[in-house]
């Protein structure tokens, strides 16, 4: 059996130091996270590579709203070691959500 699956439409670029890259409702491979809840941001060892050490790039940002009316707005940041000496280890890869309950808060 064959299922398709279509995780996203290439949309334009985002242009660096733009509103569209600071704000977190943007999905986008690559370039600089736009945190969600600068409060709860991830602690700097978390975003080292667990090989190598070395920081880690933003792979991914995805929003992805909850439709549940007390979790309005999610956010998935997926971070990677660009390493190629690390590839195919599992502490490479580092993923962390945000959900924010207000909406009135986001941007
Ligand atoms: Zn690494």
């Amino acid at each position: 059996m064959t299922t398709t699956t279509q995780l996203g439409v290439l949309g334009h670029g985002v242009e660096s130091g733009s509103a569209a890259e600071r704000n977190c409702a943007t999905s986008r491979v690559g370039g600089v996270p736009a945190w969600l809840d600068l409060g709860e941001l991830p602690s700097p060892a978390s975003l080292q590579c667990g090989v190598c050490q070395r920081p880690m790039a933003l792979l991914a940002q995805v929003y992805t709203p909850e439709e549940a009316p007390d979790c309005f707005h999610r956010l998935v940041y997926v971070f990677c070691c660009k390493s190629g000496a690390c590839y195919q280890h599992p502490d490479k890869w580092y993923a962390v959500f945000f959900f924010f309950l207000n909406a009135g808060h986001l941007i």
